[in-house]
Order: structure tokens, then C-alpha cells, then sequence
């Protein structure tokens, strides 16, 4: 649990360009740093705005010595596809998303994103391409305001409170009130702030990425900690998200990524299935255990690999 949020605080400090300011970084996560500083090729180039194509060739990659990682594994993605990844936890989901956002290097392959070699693109654009909703999304001492701004830090008022519309938040925003009084988008949030709900801090973290509007959404189980009744609010917020761009969804309810354009299932870093929801049903294979397993509910993806 220490290692998947540590990796989660370090994969959204990343993606908000606070690699070297960490000291402004809030809520008790001034003791993270990242795993280690990998340092941009002296002619690295300026990636632009991507359609969002991403292949992953015969990538590998280890933590350390019979540690868990990625194996051989080989992805390609279309401008604007959806894909939706399942598969037991410690199956090495988290990783591939952090292999994307270049928290660590492969030690074999290449991932490239339109064709460009991580390696070789600046970090700070490469990480400009891609948004990114996880289960535990850090919020800052700050405004609401500001927090969703960290999407993108030169947004209008207007621009923040339209992300905030579509991603469900605005009605909410509107009722908050903190200990000193400041209330709407003025209130704090974070430790210091106002306690937001699982559902409300999903959707400020959503409007985040609405707001950031970048051409890759990666999700890393955004729902899984929702109630069902808090998720049916989010999930319009989440396909208003997911519109125009490439989707990497990593979901613990099969509900939510039964209609993206591709279904994957990694195990021990490698993925087994792959196809369509219907296709991998009618394969009667993993991802079909799972499906039968999860019932309508919640899952039991680790029961169901046993
Ligand atoms: P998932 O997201 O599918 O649950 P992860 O990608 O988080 O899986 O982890 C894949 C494997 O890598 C697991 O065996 C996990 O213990 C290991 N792992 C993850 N993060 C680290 C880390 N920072 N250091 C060492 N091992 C790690
Ligand atoms: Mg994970």
C-alpha cells in the first residue's frame, strides 16, 4: 500500500511539473521525491501537441532483482482508441503508467508516443500530453479554484468553472465552506481545508484533466473507491473526460471499461487477452472468469486469477 501511494503521489507531482519544487508541494507529501531523477538528453526535443498514438515494442523493465515489472510486452494504440487495462493487483497495471509518463526508463524496447521515443522528448512536454485520474487524486492547501487550475495554470475563471461543470463539480463547489469562512471555488481544500468526499474528489481531480486538456487520459482505477450511486455521477464526468482523446483506463469494475474499444489483461507483466468486451467473452478465457466473477458488483479480480 506504501508503494502504490508513493507512486501515486509521485506520478501526480509529475504531471504537474513539480519535479523541483516539492517543497511547494502540500498535505504532508513533502516527504515524497521521486524515485530518482531521470535527466532530459542534452538534445532532447519539445514534444508538440500529439495526436496521442502510443506504441509500447517489446518493452521490459524491473524494479530491481526478482522484483515485479513489465515483460516483453508489446501495445499499440490508435489516435483517440480507448483501452481499458485489467488484471490482478501487483499484475503491473500501475507501472505501465508510470513507464509512460517516463518515471523510469525501460530497460528494453522503446515506448514511443506519435512515434517519438520517450527518451528523447523533453520530460516536462511529454508530460504536457498527458492527464491523469487516480484513486487518490492529492489535493492541495489551497483554493478549490486553484486546485483545479493546476490543470492548467493560465485558465480563465471561466475556463475552471466549465472544467468543473463537466466534470460534475461545479453544484458542490458552490456549497463549500471552509473553517474560515471562505466558501465556493474560494474554499480550501486539502488537510487544512475542506474533507471532501471519495465522489468529490474524483471530480475535482476530473476537472483537473478536463481542464488540462491534453490529448492522453490515462485513468489508474479512478472509480474503484466510489460508492455505485457517487459512480453514475462520475462516470458522465469521466466520458465527457475521455472525449477526442486516447484512453488508458485501469479499472476495478469491469462495468466501466466493458464499452471502451479494446480490452486488455496483464498478468505478471505480460498481457494474456486482448480484444473487444464481447470478443473476450466469447473467448472464454481470464477475462471472462472476471466477468462472471464480478457479477454485476464490485470484482474479485485476485480471486478470480486464483
Ligand atoms: P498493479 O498496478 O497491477 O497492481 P504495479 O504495477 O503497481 O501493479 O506493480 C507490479 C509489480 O511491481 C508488483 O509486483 C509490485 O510489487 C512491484 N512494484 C511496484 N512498484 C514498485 C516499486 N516502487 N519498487 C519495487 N517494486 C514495485
Ligand atoms: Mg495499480
Amino acid at each position: 500500500a506504501m508503494r502504490l501511494s508513493q507512486m501515486t503521489g509521485w506520478v501526480s507531482m509529475a504531471l504537474m511539473g513539480m519535479w523541483g519544487n516539492i517543497g511547494e508541494v502540500e498535505d504532508g507529501m513533502k516527504t515524497l521525491s521521486p524515485p530518482h531523477a531521470l535527466t532530459d538528453a542534452p538534445d532532447a526535443k519539445v514534444l508538440d501537441r500529439v495526436a496521442g498514438e502510443i506504441a509500447f515494442d517489446g518493452v521490459g523493465f524491473a524494479y530491481g532483482r526478482d522484483e515485479g515489472g513489465i515483460d516483453d510486452l508489446t501495445l499499440r494504440i490508435a489516435p483517440g482508441e480507448k483501452i481499458g487495462i485489467i488484471g490482478a493487483s501487483g499484475a503491473g497495471k500501475s507501472t505501465l503508467v508510470a513507464l509512460l509518463l517516463r518515471l523510469y526508463d525501460v530497460e528494453r524496447g522503446a515506448i514511443r508516443i506519435d512515434g517519438h521515443d520517450l527518451r528523447e522528448v523533453t520530460q516536462e512536454s511529454l508530460r504536457r500530453q498527458i492527464a491523469m485520474v487516480t484513486q487518490e487524486t492529492a489535493m492541495f492547501n489551497r483554493a478549490a479554484r486553484d486546485n483545479i487550475r493546476y490543470g492548467r495554470p493560465d485558465a480563465t475563471e471561466a475556463e475552471i468553472v466549465a472544467a468543473a461543470t463537466a466534470a460534475e463539480a461545479h453544484d458542490f463547489i458552490l456549497t463549500l465552506r471552509d473553517h474560515a469562512g471562505r466558501s465556493g471555488y474560494d474554499a480550501h481544500l486539502g488537510e487544512r481545508g475542506v474533507k471532501l468526499s471519495g465522489g468529490q474528489r474524483q471530480r475535482i481531480a476530473l476537472a483537473r484533466a478536463i481542464l488540462k486538456d491534453a490529448p492522453i487520459l490515462v485513468l489508474d482505477e479512478a472509480t474503484s473507491a466510489l460508492d455505485s450511486e457517487v459512480e453514475a455521477q462520475v462516470q458522465a464526468a469521466l466520458a465527457r473526460a475521455m472525449e477526442g482523446k486516447t484512453v488508458l483506463a485501469i479499472a476495478h469494475r469491469l462495468s466501466t471499461i466493458a464499452e471502451l474499444d479494446r480490452i486488455i489483461v496483464i498478468e505478471d507483466g505480460r498481457i494474456i487477452e486482448e480484444g473487444s468486451h464481447d470478443a473476450l467473452l466469447a473467448k472464454g478465457g481470464r477475462y471472462a472468469r472476471y466477468w462472471a466473477h464480478q457479477s454485476g458488483g464490485v470484482l474479485g479480480l485476485d480471486e478470480a486469477a486464483e
